[in-house]
């Protein structure tokens, strides 16, 4: 088996190249390749010696993910469902937006966090993702939607870790990913534009704030322990108030000065003003030692197997000015691509029905993918 070269950050890529023989910088020129020109095929990249061409063609590939479906919201939302292999099926999400697009990555297959509210989550772990396969949804997407537009510059301007899985449970893929997102060698995108969301894995919150701080989005969901328990099982093991010191923590290195804390509004579950009065409480104990944050109100996108309701309008509203008096910016997530079930937690990436992905698969893997038309409201969008 010949190495995918998406699964190197550039000091990876270094490595490589030096076992081949060759000098670090011939990797510099490589990635630049791969990554800012979206280029596959080593002889196309033309300023690279033959040598090191055939050399490559021996040892290298660099591979993209079949892509089993592409779907165009109304609003312009994309979302591609990608085969990673033995059933399993994973997504990524591009939202554009007058100032920036936006790229939600999965991490994972499934997730093993198993939250009562969140798609994935009631699917189950199957894999994590390698890097290749984290690094290959931006690849591809950027690539795709830049040849669409017909436009040079950059498409992509912000990366979301909010598609399937728990990114800090899969920290050594994740970390190569983000640097290669970051360096601007490949994608040059800003840490402040490239966030991390994570449902509170405390001990790699740490590590990520040494080996490679951005931004980060913490998945809090309840003003106590119980309920958060009963929502968010990884708060048994790293409960509340140590997720939140650690949050403090995480703004030593973090590039913005603040955490954003996500809240998806249940009906009747954790959308109570006393909830809100609560969660002032308890962040204000904390604010007290330093920590700074936003909240991010995410209206509950809702799947039959969760039991479980949105909270109305109004109701958002009332707790969005509990903690708007309280001092804190807080906004309410608009909805996006909801019509191809593309909103936050709708994500199972199809692997609810293996058999029937399995099929799936076979049959897709025959027929070419058909690059639809981007439409006009997307080009609007970036205008
Ligand atoms: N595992 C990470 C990142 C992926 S989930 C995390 O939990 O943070 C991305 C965001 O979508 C999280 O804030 C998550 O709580 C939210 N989410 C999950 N299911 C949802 C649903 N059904 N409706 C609205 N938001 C949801
Ligand atoms: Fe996993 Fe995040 Fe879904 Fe929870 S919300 S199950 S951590 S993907």
């Amino acid at each position: 088996m010949t190495a995918n070269l998406l699964d190197f950050d550039l000091e990876g890529l270094a490595v490589f190249c030096e076992g081949l023989g060759e000098k670090r910088f011939r990797a510099t020129q490589l990635f630049r390749w791969i990554h800012q020109r979206g280029m596959a095929q080593f002889d196309d990249m033309s300023d690279l010696a033959k040598s090191l061409r055939e050399k490559l063609k021996v040892h290298a590939h660099v591979a993209a993910l079949p892509i089993l479906s592409q779907q165009i919201s109304k609003d312009g939302t994309i979302k591609w469902l990608f085969d990673v292999g033995a059933g399993d099926a994973v997504e990524a999400v591009f939202i554009p937006e007058d100032d920036r697009g936006t790229l939600c990555v999965s991490s994972q297959a499934g997730c093993a966090v198993g939250c009562r509210f969140c798609s994935t989550g009631h699917q189950g772990f199957s894999r994590n993702l390698s890097t290749a396969e984290i690094l290959a949804q931006l690849w591809f997407a950027e690539h795709f939607l830049r040849k669409h537009l017909n436009q040079s510059e950059r498409v992509i301007s912000n990366v979301v870790m909010m598609g399937m899985g728990e990114p800090l449970q899969n920290y050594n893929a994740l970390v190569p990913a983000l640097k290669t997102m970051l360096d601007d060698h490949g994608y040059g995108l800003s840490r402040r534009r490239v966030t991390v969301s994570t449902s509170g894995v405390v001990p790699m919150m740490t590590r990520l704030s040494q080996d490679c701080p951005v931004a980060l989005a913490v998945s809090l969901h309840a003003p106590n322990d119980a309920l958060r328990d009963s929502l968010v099982p990884l708060n048994r093991k790293y409960p509340l108030d140590e997720l939140l010191a650690e949050c403090t923590l995480y703004l030593d290195k973090a590039p913005r000065d603040f955490i954003t804390f996500e809240y998806c509004m249940l009906q009747g579950v954790n959308d109570q003003p006393e909830h809100a009065h609560q969660l002032v409480q308890l962040i204000k104990r904390h604010t007290a030692q330093g920590l700074r944050c936003k909240f991010n109100l995410i209206p509950f996108n809702p799947f039959k197997a969760s039991g479980l309701l949105r909270s109305d309008d109004a109701t958002v509203a009332m707790f969005a000015e509990i903690l708007i008096q309280a001092g804190f910016v807080t906004t309410i997530r608009k909805t996006r691509g909801d019509d191809i079930d593309a909103a936050c937690g709708q994500l199972a990436g199809d692997v609810k029905d293996r058999t029937d992905v399995a099929q799936r698969i076979a049959q897709q893997r025959a027929v070419p993918v058909q690059w639809v038309n981007v439409p006009s409201s997307l080009s609007a969008g970036k205008a």
